[in-house]
């Protein structure tokens, strides 16, 4: 049994995105003392790490935010309706400083290791300088996306300009005027091309496996539709927690896709193409369940997306088969002028997949089995190791001593995303097996539930909590028979990161729960309400 000690705080979070700084506002809240690390020079997250040119939300900017405080809500001003990076930083350090968040957070200290000590029941964190902190309960906030893929190409290290992921954008690197190599098209290439082709020498992008591509539809807020959300904010907030995706969107009120006769389908479809994943959500209740109606969905985006690019070469690469692969079984990309890059004399497209696979990167670019394309910068936009990367990137060794990344070699099991067997007093935000949907309404949902178990913990006067394996077991179950039911998984045909069929070294798994994000957070509260009956609690001897 563990023997009293006093912990440094009493909770230690790694990572200063929105999960940290929803942490901070939930757990001080609850009187506890907290400190929350990051490796980053500033606080941020993804919106510190991701600045390649056009990086953006994808989430609509006014539920893209944390929704603790009506004050914060009415206050800030968003300038249209998908912030960029800058605007969203801005955005964070508002929430920071009006919430008097600063004290509670330690920038350039990278945690490389934590561990959960048997003998007194506490974590012990430690940070590459060398120093350890002790808390009683330890948090990762360190983001589903934030661990990236470096590809293993040969020459890596022999190419004589800059070469780097594009979360790891340098300060200050100029491209306007140089010859730019894209490795990659998902999500990431998708906003970043069009951006950087104004003013680029020239931007070619390595091409592999086609993407749906759903417009935007950027706008500027005026102030008739900030008006009418901040009056309604309520109702908004409400809307993603109750919302599938965790957005607040209007539902397809029941509609199927199957049984609507092809006009009225069709006039529905393009009715609602008015950018935004709402689209996917507000016109049938069944794109992504039924084949038959993800197809119909797909061959109107297909038809979209040609009409918007010149070049048939072009289309025949960027633009899906019908019935290549469904709908959402690799994440959409949203589009701010993507496809029309194409038309540009500068940007040119080059097949990986099929015609020149890529062979090596050399001195002065990328060599493929056909050509050798010179370039003074080569960016890898090649994606991320999503849920579990940012956890097994340091070892975090449990009550028997084995890491995450060691347990997790087959099957990514949690409890809700939230806690892991074998890992006392640790919680997870967003973790394997959570849902996929907007991150900041998950991110809260989590903090809330989190906040509710360690209040349990310490008015009821526990130690320690153990996650209960036959919990883990049914979660990990649960997650995989919905996963099944629907057509996400498919994703592993098409490398998808929502499966991690993109890592090279791992099999493809589950990694998220598809049963609904409102559902899941119902979950959340039932399990609150019923006392944590997946978590077993204990106190010390003595
Ligand atoms: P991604 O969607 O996983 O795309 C990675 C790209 O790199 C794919 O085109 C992939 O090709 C290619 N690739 C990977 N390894 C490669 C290799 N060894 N050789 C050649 N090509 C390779 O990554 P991402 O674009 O960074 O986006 C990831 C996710 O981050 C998004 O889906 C989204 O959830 C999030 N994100 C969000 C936003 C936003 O909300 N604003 C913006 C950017 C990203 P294959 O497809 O053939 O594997």
């Amino acid at each position: 049994m563990p023997t009293q000690q006093q912990p440094d705080f009493d909770a230690i979070a790694v990572g200063a995105g929105f999960a940290g700084l929803a942490l901070i506002h939930y757990l001080r809240d609850a009187g506890l003392s907290i400190r929350v690390f990051d490796r980053a020079t500033d606080i941020g997250g993804t919106w510190t790490w991701n600045r390649y040119p056009g990086a953006m939300t994808d989430s609509e900017s006014y539920y893209y935010c944390l929704t603790f405080s009506k004050e914060l809500l009415q206050e800030w001003s968003w300038t249209q309706r998908y912030p960029d990076w800058k605007e969203t930083h801005s955005y964070m350090h508002f929430v920071a400083d009006k919430c008097d968040m600063w004290p509670h957070i330690q920038l350039n200290t990278e945690i490389v290791g934590a561990e959960y000590q048997k003998d007194t029941g506490l974590w012990r964190v430690t940070t590459g300088g060398g120093d350890t902190f002790t808390c009683k309960y330890f948090i990762s906030s360190m983001g589903m996306i934030s661990e990236p893929v470096i590809p293993k190409t040969k020459g890596m290290d022999t190419f004589k300009g800059p070469l780097f992921h594009s979360s790891r954008w340098p300060e200050g690197i100029e491209y306007a005027g140089k010859r730019v190599g894209i490795i990659g098209a998902g999500a990431t290439t998708v906003q970043m091309l069009p951006v950087m082709a104004k003013t680029a020498a020239s931007v070619t992008v390595f091409h592999r496996t086609p993407n749906f591509i759903l417009p935007a539809m950027q706008q500027p807020m005026t102030p008739e539709w900030e008006k009418d959300i901040k009056e309604n904010y309520d109702e908004i907030v409400a809307k993603c927690r109750n919302h599938i995706f965790g957005m607040a969107f209007d539902t397809a009120e029941g509609r199927m896709a199957v049984d609507t006769p092809a006009e009225e389908r069709q006039r529905i479809f393009e009715e609602k193409w008015t950018g935004s994943f709402r689209w996917v959500f507000e016109t049938f209740e069944d794109l992504l369940a039924s084949p038959e109606a993800n197809l119909m969905a797909s061959e109107f985006i297909i038809n979209k997306m040609k009409e918007r690019i010149e070049d048939p070469r072009v289309a025949e690469l960027l633009v899906p088969k019908p019935g290549e692969y469904p709908l959402f079984a690799k994440r959409p990309p949203l589009d701010h002028g993507y496809l029309e890059a194409y038309s540009r004399d500068n940007v040119h497209l080059v097949d990986i997949a099929d015609r020149e696979p890529i062979v090596e990167i050399t001195e002065s670019g990328i060599g493929t089995t056909e050509n050798h394309y010179e370039f003074d910068i080569i960016v890898l936009a090649t994606g991320f190791k999503a849920y579990t990367g940012a956890l097994e990137a340091f070892p975090i060794r449990g009550l028997s001593g084995q890491s995450l990344r060691e347990k997790w070699q087959k099957v990514s099991k949690s409890i809700m995303g939230v806690c892991v067997a074998d890992f006392p007093n640790m919680f997870v935000v967003t973790g394997p097996q959570a849902p996929f949907a907007n991150l900041p309404t998950s991110i809260e949902q989590n903090a809330i539930w989190i906040k509710d178990c360690i209040q349990k913990m310490e008015q009821e006067g526990y130690d320690t909590f153990t996650p209960r394996q036959d919990a883990e077991d049914a979660w990990t179950a649960h997650t995989a028979e919905i996963h099944e039911q629907t057509l996400m998984s498919q994703g592993d045909k098409v490398n998808s990161w929502m499966m991690g069929a993109n890592l090279a070294d791992k099999p493809p798994r589950v990694l998220i729960y598809f049963g609904g994000a409102n559902v899941y957070y119902d979950k959340m509260r039932e399990s609150v309400d019923a006392g944590f009956p997946e978590l077993e609690f204990n106190r010390r001897a003595g």
